[in-house]
C-alpha cells in the first residue's frame, strides 16, 4: 500500500470514546490519510490516562471495525520508557513490540519506528533485534524518529534491509531537516520522511508564539490560493522534493477534513523561500 501525502497522528488521540475515536480514523481515511501514526507512549500527554492508552484506543477501533485494518498503514513506535527515558535494547524492544501488538489487536505492525535514539544501545544490537522481529513477521517495515544523521547512518549500516521512513520534526517553524543533512540523506537513500507537528503543534494555525511576518506571509498566500493559513503551512511541508508525508495532529473532525485543501495549494519557489525568510526573520544570502 502506498502512503498518502497526509497521515493521521495519534499523539492527541486521548480523552474520547471508542466511537468518537472510530469517527476520527474513518474521517482521516476519507481525507486520504491512510498512514495512522501512533506510539506505545501516547496516552501519557494531553490528559491521557497512561502509557499504551492511545494504542489501546486504536485497537478498540480496529476490533469494532475490522475492515479498517486492511485500509490503513498501521505505524507505531517504541523505545521511550518513562522515566528512564530510552531503551532500545533487545529484551526491551522484543517485549515492547509484543505489547504493542496486543494493545492494537493485530498480528503485524506495518511500520515499527524507534521513537527516539537510545544512546546506550549499539546500532548492531538494534539492527539485529529489528531484523529478527521482521523475520518473525511481527513488523513489516522499520523506521526511525528523531535520529541524528550519524545515528541513522550507524543503524542503516547494520540493517540487512532498507529502512522505510524517518520521522523528524518539520514545519515552517522548524526547518532543521532542510539543512542538517536529513532530507538530503533520505533523498539519497529513497526513504520517506514523515514530518511530525507540521503545524508546529498548532502555532501555525492559531498564530500564537509565531513571528508576525510568518503569519502574514502564510495569510497572503492563503488569500491568493483561496484557502486558509493551515493549508498553506501544510503545503509548505509537502513542497520539499524529499516528498515528506505530513502527520497532522488535529482531533477535530472538521479540521481533519479541511487538511486535504493543502493538496490543492500550489507554492512556487518564491513562495517557499518567502516562508523560510519570514520564519527565520533574515533574508537568505
Ligand atoms: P500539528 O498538526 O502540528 O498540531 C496539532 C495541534 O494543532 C492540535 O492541538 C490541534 O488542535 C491544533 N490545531 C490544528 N489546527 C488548528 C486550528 N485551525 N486552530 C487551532 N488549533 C489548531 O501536529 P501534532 O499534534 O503536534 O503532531 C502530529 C503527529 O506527529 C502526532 O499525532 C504524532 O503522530 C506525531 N508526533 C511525533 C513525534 C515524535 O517524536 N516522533 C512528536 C510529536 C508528534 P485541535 O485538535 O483542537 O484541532
Amino acid at each position: 500500500m502506498t502512503t498518502g501525502p497526509l497521515a493521521f497522528g495519534c499523539w492527541r488521540f486521548v480523552q474520547m470514546s471508542p466511537a468518537e475515536a472510530r469517527d476520527r480514523i474513518e474521517t482521516a481515511l476519507v481525507a486520504r490519510m491512510n498512514l495512522i501514526d501512533t506510539a506505545d507512549v501516547y496516552g501519557l500527554d494531553w490528559g491521557g490516562t497512561g502509557f499504551g492508552r492511545a494504542e489501546e484506543l486504536l485497537g478498540a477501533v480496529l476490533a469494532d471495525a475490522p475492515n479498517l485494518r486492511d485500509r490503513i498503514i498501521l505505524a507505531t513506535k517504541g523505545g521511550i520508557t518513562p522515566p528512564v527515558p530510552y531503551d532500545s535494547g533487545s529484551d526491551y524492544l522484543r517485549s515492547a513490540v509484543d505489547e504493542s501488538l496486543r494493545r492494537l489487536g493485530t498480528d503485524m505492525i506495518d511500520l515499527y519506528q524507534i521513537h527516539r535514539p537510545d544512546l546506550f544501545t549499539h546500532p548492531e544490537e538494534l539492527a539485529t533485534t529489528l531484523a529478527a522481529l521482521r523475520e518473525q513477521g511481527k513488523i513489516r517495515e522499520v523506521g526511525v524518529s528523531n535520529f541524528t544523521l550519524a545515528q541513522y547512518d550507524a543503524l542503516t549500516s547494520y540493517l540487512p534491509f532498507p529502512i522505510a521512513t524517518s520521522q523528524p520534526q518539520y514545519s515552517a517553524v522548524h526547518l532543521e531537516p532542510l539543512r542538517n543533512g536529513e532530507f538530503d540523506r533520505l533523498m539519497r537513500d529513497k526513504v520517506t520522511p514523515l514530518a511530525w507537528s507540521p503545524l508546529g503543534g498548532g502555532a501555525l494555525a492559531h498564530g500564537e508564539g509565531t513571528r508576525a511576518e510568518l503569519v502574514e506571509t502564510l495569510d497572503r498566500l492563503a488569500e491568493r490560493e483561496g484557502t486558509d493559513r493551515s493549508a498553506v503551512a501544510l503545503a509548505f511541508v509537502l513542497a520539499h522534493p524529499s516528498k515528506p508525508v505530513a502527520i497532522i495532529g488535529t482531533q477535530n473532525l472538521d479540521r481533519i477534513r479541511a487538511a486535504v485543501a493543502a493538496l490543492d495549494v500550489r507554492l512556487n519557489r518564491n513562495d517557499v523561500y518567502d516562508i523560510i525568510e519570514a520564519s527565520e526573520g533574515v533574508p537568505l544570502p
